[in-house]
């Protein structure tokens, strides 16, 4: 690690007193490695939970239900079951954002500053595939990747968006039950994960991030519903970018309070550090109030209920992928609250909020690199061709055809490189090629072998 900028030594020591110099030994230690289990594919109690805690030493972290300590040795990140999507790597300490926003089935939730999908991913995990997830991500190559881990832990009812915050406040005012906003930051947390956090660090930077935070939070509020939550974190330890931001907003924002807030030091516990206070906007049910509200909402409801449907492009599309679904995937349903979209020849469902987030015009303008889960593309002569994502949002046991290969097998490896794998003789059609169950992408059988349709730039070569 290179030296700490001296305003930051001197900065600590005010701040933390005579907790100072075990805050600076810990920068002796090695840094903390966690990952979060993907509850979507490996929900309590499942068999597979054991043998991962086997496989690769896990130890639960405390403030996390799904979160678990693992060695630097063990390199969870490398294996296949990462790629099936069983789990995120995720510093420990970043997981206790979600955990304060507690997000239940059937929520309208948003995370503004979602890249590269930690918290994405693991407040997906907390709506089971029900309700709606819009996570942004500012910057473009970003948000390429947030889109990457959504589809790779197969989460149904999200849409990432690539916006500002200012373009989505407009579009979407009091829409969503919690917010989350985990805000850029100058990242005084990632010094033992990232030399370059020590590098970029100044006391400017510090003032410019605060500045940003600033404005950027408004924004996040203005979309809260009355009665939501809104988790503000960090991954920095200055009060500026933290407790005087909330106290900024809250002069700002009287209608909001304060309800908890949480420090995570490394000199305290097990993790690099990160800051969450938890916010109310008062003057409606609260969010957890509210969320008998879900129940009463059928499917009749949906904007997809067959009787809504006209023969659109995008009606015929869907009867497409239907008729797919019911030769090849015939164990699968669709989430309830959602409807057909089509962007050209791609199919996607697009999940829906009644009465908050609709149609296809709750998007328009917006740069929205995954508008809900991508079904497949529509090919010549009406063709229906099955995306990667449907594939990793599915349980393999939903498809008529599966490969399935054993974790350390040759086979599982061969079909990660894009080869072929030996099907059973007669078998035809789609397919979805699986590790110990779990699905890695799709295969087509014909001529006694399953030929390899994962997406050639996920191909390990
Ligand atoms: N929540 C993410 C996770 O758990 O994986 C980490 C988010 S990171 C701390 C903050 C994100 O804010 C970055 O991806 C950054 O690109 C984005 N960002 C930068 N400037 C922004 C701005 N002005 N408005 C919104 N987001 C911004």
């Amino acid at each position: 690690m290179p030296p700490l900028p001296p305003s930051f030594v001197e900065r600590i020591s005010i701040q933390l007193g005579e907790e100072a110099d075990a805050f600076f030994r810990s920068y002796e230690a090695p840094r903390s490695y966690g990952l979060r289990l993907n509850r979507l594919k490996l929900p309590p109690g499942h068999p597979s939970i054991r043998s991962l805690e086997e496989r690769f030493g896990l130890t639960p972290v405390p403030w996390c239900g799904d979160g678990y300590f693992y060695e630097e040795s063990q390199r969870p990140g490398r294996h296949v079951y990462h790629t099936a999507g069983l789990y995120y790597i995720q510093e420990p300490s970043a997981m206790i954002a979600a955990e304060l926003l507690d997000p239940q089935p059937g929520d309208a939730v948003l995370d503004l500053a979602a890249a590269p999908g930690g918290k994405t991913t693991q407040i997906a995990a907390k709506l089971g595939g029900e309700g709606l997830l819009v996570a942004n991500e500012i910057h473009p190559g970003r948000a390429k990747i947030l889109a990457e881990n959504v589809e790779r832990l197969g989460i149904p009812n999200a849409v990432v968006t690539q916006s500002t915050p200012q373009e989505l406040s407009k579009r979407f005012p009091e829409t969503f039950d919690r917010v989350l906003l985990d805000a850029p930051c100058s990242g005084e947390g990632m010094f033992r994960k990232d030399p370059e956090a020590v590098r970029e660090w100044s006391p400017e930077a510090v003032e410019a991030c605060a500045l940003r935070q600033r404005e950027i939070l408004p924004h996040a509020a203005a979309m809260l519903r009355e009665g939501g939550t809104l988790v503000y974190s960090t991954c920095t330890f200055n009060t500026r970018e933290n407790e005087e931001t909330v106290a900024c907003f809250l002069d700002r924002c009287p209608e909001f309070r304060l309800l908890r807030e949480e420090r995570m030091w490394p000199q305290l516990g097990q993790g690099e550090g990160h800051y969450a206070a938890l916010l109310r906007k008062e003057g409606g049910p609260s969010a957890v109030e509210r969320s008998g509200r879900h129940a009463s909402i059928g499917p009749d409801r949906t904007a997809s209920s067959r009787k809504d449907r006209t023969k659109s492009p995008e009606i015929a599309a869907l009867q497409a992928y239907e008729t797919f679904a019911e030769e090849w995937l015939p164990g699968f349903q669709l989430p309830v609250l959602g409807r057909p979209l089509l962007f050209g020849d791609a199919l996607y469902w697009l999940p829906v909020m009644p009465g908050r987030f609709e149609g296809p015009e709750t998007l328009r303008g917006l740069k929205v690199p995954r508008p809900g889960l991508h079904l497949g593309d529509l090919r010549a002569g009406g063709r229906f061709e099955p995306d990667h994502a449907l594939a990793m949002a599915v349980p393999a046991s939903a498809a008529r055809n599966v490969a399935d290969c054993a974790a350390d097998s040759p086979e599982a490896a061969a079909y990660l490189r894009g080869e072929t794998l030996p099907a059973p003789i007669g078998v035809k059609g789609w397919g979805i090629a699986a590790v110990d169950g779990f699905p890695l992408g799709w295969v087509k059988a014909s001529d006694g072998q399953y030929k390899n349709r994962r997406p050639k730039g996920l191909r390990l070569v």
